[in-house]
């Protein structure tokens, strides 16, 4: 019988030799980027790498990665620490490219979401995860069903497989809904949340 970690290494092998979305006639970047072993007790799950973790082969690699590592530092999580030990994924996996405006990335269809889907429910169960924390409106979806922003940051509320879902915003540098003050509010409160998590671990 193949042990989790074995199991999880043939999915990850799976998953980066995926060309789906390609073949679907999608223009993304194949390569699934992902991070993480199966003994993992959180899950960050966001939209989809940019350019920056596919060249770094890393998820929440660049300006992105650091906002959210800040957060995480304030919750008690050191990023090394975080990065060897727990989970990071997405909902699509690789790099879905520029959007046709040129401003930012494109964001993944609803066609790549669901030809990328079984890959996520398999990482959910063979990872098991106690705190999955979704980051950014389409993760949050995933997890919460249709919900305003403000309305899911600064929740924390265990789903019906008993696993803790903490919201968070996606920490990009462009999204003005960061710098609204009471949106600071909700994301300390998020961060209050993943703290008191955090030490229900140990
Ligand atoms: S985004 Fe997901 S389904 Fe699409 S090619 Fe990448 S791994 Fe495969």
């Amino acid at each position: 019988m193949l042990s989790c970690s074995q199991t999880l290494d043939a999915l990850h092998t799976e998953m980066r030799a995926c060309r789906r979305c390609l073949e679907a006639g999608f223009s993304i970047t194949p390569g699934a980027i992902f991070s993480g072993p199966a003994s993992a007790r959180v899950m960050i799950v966001g939209q989809a790498p940019g350019v920056t973790e596919v060249e770094a082969q890393r998820p929440f690699n660049a300006s992105s990665g650091r906002r959210l590592f800040q957060w995480l530092a304030e919750a008690g999580w050191d990023e090394d620490e975080f990065r060897l030990t727990q989970y990071m994924t997405a909902i699509t996996k690789c790099y879905p490219g520029k959007s046709p405006g040129g401003k930012g990335d494109r964001a993944p269809s609803r066609a790549e979401q669901k030809l990328c889907a079984p890959f996520l429910e398999r990482e959910l169960a063979q990872v098991a995860p106690e705190i999955i924390i979704p980051v950014g409106g389409l993760a949050i979806r995933r997890f919460l069903g249709k919900v305003k922003l403000a309305d899911a940051v600064g929740t924390a509320a265990q789903d019906n497989a008993d696993r803790w879902i903490v919201p968070l915003p996606h920490p990009s540098g462009a999204s003005l809904w960061l710098n609204k003050p009471e949106n600071q509010v909700l994301i300390q409160r998020a961060i209050e949340h993943l703290r008191r998590l955090n030490r229900s671990l140990r």
